[in-house]
């Protein structure tokens, strides 16, 4: 059984390359007390290399991406700098779809301490998981909107939305398969809700019925199904209530948003792309241009995102000392923040990227 991996880390642009920096050296800390060794291999991508040499992801970095054991991955995007289309470059949408990381997994929990928006005491169990198909849906039109006239003589645009059966059943065998992980782990969850707007897009309707047969081979996890519109009401009025949510990309791209802000914004909801052979962590969040290189980006998001990399890592090849560093490196976080040792400036401390770095590091047992 081999404890050393090969990580490709690409902080990209913004913020993304402060968090990366913080997420290594809470990696480098856990790697010295649980035994297993990470390999960096450090690429270029991202919005500047873009607007430098007309690049944003070389090639080279994407062949170490496809070899690398896992990818670590801080922010791409800058909104000044655009291909020549207006699109923002976005090499984190390329790599899903070239590397196939259908599910995009987005855990929403409370954190202890930290002064959530519900005032409902409920809300310090919100604990579910966004999971993001990121392959296809409403973002299978990227890149190939077509202007058309329509009927009444407009100048108009079309996006078209795919849903395949394939793309269904694996991002719900994902979702259930995640629900009974988490069950085992706490026997009040358990539960699979699919996202849709099944009531008027075929597409939805489809997904639903796709879910359907999907979730009679896995009887002892619940499986129900919620507008989106419904979805996003329940989202405020008692989040505490989900589980794991499966649902289309578009609609996982913008709750995941509104699930990040439930537990205090976009520092505290880290995120996996997974599939079957490659997989990406990252935090939520964007390259954050308003507040990058001030030294005061929060790195909670980024750090639990490496928790989540040990812990996909521990699982899939029989390391469960890793599964226990990213157990660990969580128990860190949530003391940090339950004791008050360090208030990050986003919820108005005065704690920059690099005292919540420490003050992790130091916790981590
Ligand atoms: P993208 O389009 O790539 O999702 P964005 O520019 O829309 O990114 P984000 O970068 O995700 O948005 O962040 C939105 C805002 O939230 C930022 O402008 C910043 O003020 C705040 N923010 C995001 N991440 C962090 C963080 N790690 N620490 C503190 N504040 C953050």
């Amino acid at each position: 059984m081999s404890t050393a991996f090969d990580i490709v880390v690409l902080p990209g642009d913004g913020i993304g390359i402060e968090v990366t920096d913080a997420a290594l050296a809470v990696l480098d800390r856990a790697q010295a007390r649980f035994g297993f060794r990470l390999a960096h291999d450090r690429r270029p991508g991202g919005a500047h290399l873009y607007k430098d040499t007309g690049i944003a992801f070389p090639d080279a970095s994407m062949r170490a991406s496809e070899r690398a054991d896992a990818i670590l991955f801080g922010a791409m995007g800058w909104p000044d700098i655009r291909y020549p289309d207006g699109t923002e470059i976005a090499p984190q949408l390329d790599l899903r779809v070239a590397l196939d990381l259908y599910a995009g997994v987005r855990p929403i929990r409370a954190i202890p301490g930290l002064p959530l928006p519900l005032a409902a005491p409920e809300a310090a169990k919100i604990d579910f998981v966004i999971v993001r198909e990121s392959t296809e849906g409403w973002f299978h039109a990227r890149g190939q909107g077509r202007r058309v006239t329509n009927a009444a003589g407009d100048e108009a645009v079309q996006d078209t939305c795919e849903i395949s059966r394939r793309g269904c059943e694996r991002l719900f065998d994902f979702a259930f398969r995640l629900a009974e992980r988490r069950a085992r782990r706490d026997p009040a969850k358990g539960r699979v809700t699919l996202i849709d707007k099944s009531n008027v897009f075929l597409g939805m309707a489809f997904m639903n019925a796709v879910f359907r047969e999907r979730a009679a081979r896995y009887p002892r996890i619940a499986a129900d199904h919620c507008y989106i519109d419904a979805y996003c009401l329940n989202l405020i009025r008692k989040p505490w209530d989900y589980d794991v949510c499966p649902m289309e990309n578009q609609f996982g791209d913008i709750t995941s948003d509104l699930g990040a802000g439930l537990v205090c914004g976009m520092g505290y909801a880290p995120s996996a792309d997974i599939g079957d052979r490659h997989a990406l962590f990252q935090p939520s969040h964007g390259s954050a241009p308003d507040i990058a290189g001030r030294g005061i980006a929060n790195p909670t998001a980024a750090i639990l995102s490496a928790a989540m990399m040990l812990d996909w890592l521990g699982e899939r090849r029989d390391a469960p000392h890793l599964c226990d560093a990213a157990r660990s490196i969580e128990a860190a976080v949530d003391t940090v923040f339950r004791e008050r040792r360090v208030r990050p400036a986003d919820i108005g401390g005065g704690d920059g990227t690099g005292a919540v770095t420490r003050a992790i590091c130091e916790a981590l047992r």
